[in-house]
C-alpha cells in the first residue's frame, strides 16, 4: 500500500485497539476482516466498512482478511464474488493471500455443532418456523420451551446426523442452541444454528443440505481465522452476547471481540441490497454498474475515483449512533480530487453555430490552452480556432436580463484562449423562428483572449472549432431519487420516489479535437460545465460516450462557507 493510501483513523475502535495493544492482548496482533455476503454488488456503505477494516489493519501494522460470508446458498452467486474482489482491489486495498469463504469451514462448523450437542448445548427441534416464532415470546413476555428441548444427547446426535444425510424435508427440523427461553435478549432464546435447505451452493454444490445460520457461523469463522477485532454494524449489537456465547462454549483460546459501528446512510440514496437488486432486476437502472447506482461499480463507471471515496469515508468518521450523510459531501470529495488532477478541456454540450464574419475563410490558428491551472506540471495543449465555432446555447440570450454577461445581440465576450467576439446578428429559420446561427465579428487585436486596450470583458465562454470538433454523446445524471430519504413515501414504496429525470442523454455534443484519443475511464473537466468520464461500457472508437461525474457547483462548500 502506497503512502497516499494511508488512512489516519482516530475513532473509538482505534481507541479499543490501542488499549489492546498496550495490554498485549492477542499477543499484540491486529487482524480484522471484511465479510461480505456474495448476494449483490458492493455499495458505498460497504466502502466505509472496507476502508475501516483495511485502514485499521494498516495503521496498526495488522492484517485484514477478505471473507465471503456464503452461508445462504439461495441468494449467492460467483458473479457477486468476482465483482466484490474487483471492487475491493479498485478501492486500493489488498487481502494478499487471505481470501476465505465461510463455506470452506462447513465441515468444521458441522463438527462444532456436534460438540454443542455433546455438551448438552444444542438440540434438534421439530417445531415449525411459525411455532418457533410463537414460542419465542416477545420483548415483554418470556418465551416457552420447545417440547423437543430435552431430547437426549444420543437422540440429538442421531437426528442431526440424519438431517445432514438428507432424510428430512426442508424446513422440517432445525438444530437450536440451548440457552435461555426467558432471556430478556430474544437472540438468546434458543436461536437456530442449522436449517435444512436443498439449494445448490455456488462453491460446495450439493454437498450439503443443511446450512449454518449467520449468527452461528460468523463467530466460528472469525475465531478460526484468528480475527482479533470483528467489526460490524449496529444492528448486531444485540447479537453480541450470542456471538460470545458460541465462542465461550467452544472454549476458544483467543477470542475475537465484536465491535459495532453505525452504518452509513446517504441522502437521496437507498443502500439495502434487496432494493438495489430490485432496481436492477426490474430494469429501473441499466445494471449494478449503472452510473446512478450507489454501488462501487456504478461509481467507478460514473468516474468517481477511489481516492475520493476513501477521503469521503475518512471524513465521515465512525460513530456509535446512526445518521445520514449529505450526498453533497461525497460530491465535494470527488470535486476536490478531480479539481487537482483532471485535465481541462472545452466541450459544448448544446451547440449553437457561430460564424465569425471577418475571420479569413480557411484559416486555422492553434492557441495554447493550459491543461490544469491547479497543477503547474500539467502543461498545455493546442486548440484550433477557425471561422465557424460552436458555443453553448446556454451562453446566448436574445433578450437578456440585466447583468447578463454572456453573448446577446450587440454584446462582446471572450472566447477562452482565442479572441473577443461581438454578436452582430441572429439568423433564424423563416418558418420555425428557430435560431440557426449567430453572426459575429472578432477583434484581431485580442489574440489569445487578451484585451488590446484595457477594455474589460466579463463573459468568457468555451467554444469548439466546427471543422475540428469531435462528436460525442453525453449523459447527464441527477440523483436517482427525488427526496432525501427515499424510504419516506406515502405508499411505503421507495420506488415512488424514483427521479424520472435522473438521466438526460445529449447527442451531437461538440468536443475539442484533443478528446479524439480519450480512453475508457479517462476523466476531464469540461470547463464551466463539470467533470466527465469516458463511459467504459458504451464508448467505442467511432462513438464517444461521456458520463457526467459531477457538476461544478459545489453546494457542500457553499454550506460550509455560510
Ligand atoms: P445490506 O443491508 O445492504 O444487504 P449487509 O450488511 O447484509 O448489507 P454484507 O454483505 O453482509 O451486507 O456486508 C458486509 C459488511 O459490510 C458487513 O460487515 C456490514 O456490516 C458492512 N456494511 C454493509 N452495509 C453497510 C453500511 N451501509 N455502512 C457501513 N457498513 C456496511
Ligand atoms: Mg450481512
Amino acid at each position: 500500500m502506497s503512502d497516499n493510501n494511508t488512512i489516519a483513523y482516530s475513532n473509538f475502535i482505534q481507541d479499543i485497539i490501542t488499549d489492546d495493544l498496550k495490554t498485549n492482548k492477542n499477543d499484540g496482533r491486529v487482524n480484522t476482516r471484511f465479510p461480505p455476503e456474495p448476494n449483490g454488488y458492493l455499495h458505498i456503505g460497504h466502502a466505509k466498512s472496507i476502508c475501516l477494516n483495511f485502514g485499521l489493519a494498516i495503521q496498526n501494522k495488522g492484517i485484514c482478511n477478505l471473507r465471503f460470508d456464503d452461508t445462504n446458498p439461495a441468494k449467492e452467486d460467483v458473479e457477486y464474488v468476482d465483482s466484490i474482489k474487483e471492487d475491493v482491489k479498485w478501492l486500493g486495498f489488498s487481502w494478499d493471500d487471505r481470501m476465505y469463504y465461510a463455506s470452506n469451514y462447513f465441515t468444521k462448523i458441522y463438527e462444532y455443532a456436534i460438540q454443542f450437542i455433546k455438551l448438552g448445548k444444542a438440540y434438534v427441534c421439530d417445531l415449525t418456523a411459525d411455532q418457533i416464532r410463537e414460542y419465542r415470546g416477545t420483548l415483554t413476555e418470556p418465551g416457552k420451551e420447545s417440547p423437543f428441548r430435552n431430547r437426549s444427547v444420543e437422540e440429538n446426535l442421531d437426528l442431526f446426523e440424519r438431517m445432514k444425510a438428507g432424510e428430512f424435508k426442508d424446513g422440517s427440523r432445525v438444530l437450536r442452541a440451548k440457552i435461555d427461553m426467558s432471556s430478556p435478549n430474544l437472540n438468546m432464546r434458543d436461536p437456530v444454528m442449522y436449517r435444512i435447505l436443498r439449494a445448490t451452493h455456488h462453491r460446495s454444490g450439493d454437498d450439503w443440505c443443511i446450512y449454518p445460520m449467520y449468527d452461528y457461523a460468523h463467530p466460528i469463522s472469525d475465531a478460526l481465522e484468528g480475527i482479533t477485532h470483528s467489526i460490524c454494524t449496529l444492528e448486531f449489537e444485540d447479537h453480541r452476547p450470542l456471538y460470545d456465547w458460541f465462542l465461550e462454549v467452544l472454549d476458544f483460546k483467543s477470542r475475537p471481540r465484536q465491535i459495532e459501528f453505525a452504518r452509513l446512510n446517504i441522502t437521496y440514496t437507498v443502500m439495502s441490497k434487496r432494493k438495489l437488486l430490485e432496481l436492477v432486476k426490474k430494469a429501473y437502472v441499466s445494471g449494478w454498474d449503472d452510473p446512478r447506482m450507489p454501488t462501487i461499480s456504478g461509481m467507478r463507471r460514473r468516474g468517481y475515483t477511489p481516492e475520493a471515496i476513501r477521503d469521503f469515508c475518512e471524513r465521515i468518521g465512525v460513530a456509535k449512533t446512526s445518521s445520514t450523510v449529505d450526498v453533497a459531501l461525497l460530491e465535494h470529495c470527488i470535486r476536490e480530487d478531480l479539481n487537482a488532477r483532471a485535465q481541462r478541456v472545452m466541450a459544448v454540450l448544446r451547440p449553437i453555430k457561430v460564424v465569425i464574419e471577418n475571420y479569413p475563410e480557411g484559416q486555422v490558428e492553434w492557441f495554447d490552452a493550459e491543461n490544469n491551472p491547479e497543477d503547474p506540471n500539467s502543461g498545455s495543449r493546442k486548440v484550433p480556432f477557425s471561422k465557424v465555432v460552436y458555443i453553448d446555447q446556454e451562453d446566448f440570450c436574445e433578450n437578456p436580463p440585466k447583468k447578463y454577461f454572456r453573448l446577446f445581440p450587440g454584446s462582446e465576450v471572450r472566447l477562452k484562449h482565442a479572441y473577443f467576439i461581438k454578436c452582430q446578428s441572429v439568423v433564424k429559420d423563416d418558418k420555425t423562428g428557430q435560431i440557426i446561427e449567430l453572426r459575429c465579428t472578432y477583434d484581431p487585436e485580442s489574440r489569445g483572449g487578451n484585451s488590446p486596450d484595457g477594455r474589460k470583458i466579463k463573459g468568457t465562454l468555451q467554444w469548439v472549432s466546427a471543422e475540428h470538433a469531435v462528436d460525442a454523446e453525453v449523459r447527464l445524471y441527477d440523483s436517482l431519487f427525488t427526496c432525501p430519504n427515499p424510504d419516506d413515501s406515502d405508499s411505503g414504496d421507495y420506488k415512488d420516489n424514483l427521479n424520472p429525470k435522473s438521466l438526460e442523454v445529449l447527442q451531437g455534443c461538440k468536443l475539442e479535437p484533443e478528446l479524439k484519443n480519450a480512453k475508457a475511464g479517462d476523466r476531464f473537466q469540461f470547463i464551466r460545465t463539470g467533470y466527465f468520464c469516458v463511459d467504459s461500457v458504451d464508448s467505442k472508437e467511432d462513438k464517444l460516450v461521456f458520463n457526467r461525474i459531477v457538476a461544478l457547483k459545489d453546494s457542500w462548500a457553499k454550506v460550509q462557507k455560510d
